[in-house]
């Protein structure tokens, strides 16, 4: 099997191109071929000696991902669904904005976390997608979109790791991913124009922060443990107090830097007067100093499977302004899309396997609106 050139970072590349017996430089020309032209023929990479293309001919390919579908919203956003074999697909989308382009892009097949209001957790965990296949749903969305829009410049200036799956749950793939988008001679994306979102796998934030401090959004969703372990099982493993630990020292290896706390407003649920109160207190234990974390309250996007409901919007501009009044940067995230099912967590490409997946969410949600507690003290569930 001939490598796929979208599964290397530029060090990667480099080494890729030692074994074929090329120098560093020409790992740079190739990449700027791929990334920045969007070639994905050996051919066209003119200043290449023909004999090197040869080469790469017999041993590489750039192989992105197909689209399965398009779908464009009134307000200009775009989804892709993209095959990923085996009957799985993932999907992207495109979210312009006046002054910028963001692309919000997948890291697995479905998802092992299951949290209770994303559809994606719902369809349970394929499989972690490859560094290229990463990779390709930039790759692909930039080439498009430039000829779409017919435009030479970048069009896609933020990316944020926000589509199907727990990024952090696919560390060895995803990081690779990053220094692709990061690289000067990729995407060339700052930092701060590079998000990855996280349900809260501690081991690994302390990771990312070593390899590639990136901006860090951390969905939180609730104020205590005894609410967050039923929205987001991952609390179970990782509490609270020891995502807030994490958080300080994230902010340790990026010091102008703050953390965005994504907030689901689910209606009469976590969305209360005094869940926002305990919020203020959470973030007065923790932040270290000066801008230390960014609320983002997400109107919860409704689907079927769920049995949640969006809190009226008034209960969120409510819940704002008691974080607003505390000090906290907040901002209320306008949905996107929603024509075309493109909103946050609404993405769910079909996976081959959903055996037990309704069942399994369906026993969380009857734990979670009728808490029974046995004499052992123990929720049903367990
Ligand atoms: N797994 C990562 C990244 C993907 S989810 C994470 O959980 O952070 C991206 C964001 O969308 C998360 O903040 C997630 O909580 C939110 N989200 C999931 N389902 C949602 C829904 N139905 N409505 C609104 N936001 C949702
Ligand atoms: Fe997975 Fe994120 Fe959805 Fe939770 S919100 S199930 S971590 S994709």
């Amino acid at each position: 099997m001939t490598a796929n050139l979208l599964d290397f970072d530029l060090d990667g590349l480099a080494a890729f191109c030692e074994r074929l017996g090329e120098k560093r430089f020409r790992a740079t020309q190739l990449f700027r071929w791929i990334h920045q032209k969007g070639a994905s023929s050996f051919d066209q990479m003119s200043d290449l000696a023909k004999s090197l293309r040869e080469k790469l001919a017999t041993t590489a390919r750039i192989q992105g991902l197909e689209a399965i579908s398009q779908q464009m919203s009134a307000d200009g956003t775009i989804k892709w669904l993209f095959d990923v074999g085996d009957g799985n697909a993932v999907e992207a989308v495109f979210i312009p904005e006046d002054d910028r382009g963001t692309l919000c892009v997948s890291s697995q097949a479905g998802c092992a976390v299951g949290c209770r209001f994303c559809s994606t957790g719902h369809q349970g965990f394929s499989r972690n997608l490859k560094t290229g296949e990463i990779v390709a749903q930039l790759w692909f969305a930039e080439f498009f979109l430039r000829q779409h829009l017919k435009r030479s410049d970048r069009v896609i200036t933020n990316v944020v790791m926000m589509g199907m799956g727990e990024p952090l749950q696919n560390y060895d793939e995803l990081v690779p991913a990053l220094r692709v988008m990061l690289d000067d001679h990729g995407y060339g994306l700052s930092r701060r124009r590079l998000t990855v979102s996280t349900s809260g796998v501690v081991p690994m934030m302390d990771r990312l922060a070593q390899d590639c401090p990136v901006a860090l959004a951390v969905s939180l969703h609730a104020p205590n443990d005894a609410l967050r372990d039923n929205l987001v099982p991952l609390n179970r493993k990782y509490p609270i107090a020891e995502l807030m630990e994490a958080c300080n020292r994230y902010l340790a290896h990026a010091p102008r830097d703050f953390i965005t706390f994504e907030y689901c407003m689910l209606d009469g649920v976590n969305d209360q007067p005094e869940h926002a109160r305990e919020l203020v207190a959470l973030v007065r234990k923790y932040a270290t100093g000066g801008v230390w974390c960014k609320f983002n309250l997400i109107p919860f996007n409704p689907f079927p499977a769920s049995g949640l409901k969006r809190s009226p919007v008034e209960r969120v501009q409510a819940f704002a302004k008691i974080l607003l009044d505390a000090g906290i940067v907040t901002t209320v995230r306008k949905t996107r899309g929603d024509d075309i099912d493109a909103a946050c967590g609404q993405l769910a490409g079909d996976v081959k396997d959903r055996t037990g997946v309704d069942e399994r969410m369906a026993r969380q949600r009857k734990v979670m609106l009728h808490p029974v507690v046995t004499l052992a003290g123990k929720s049903e569930e367990t």
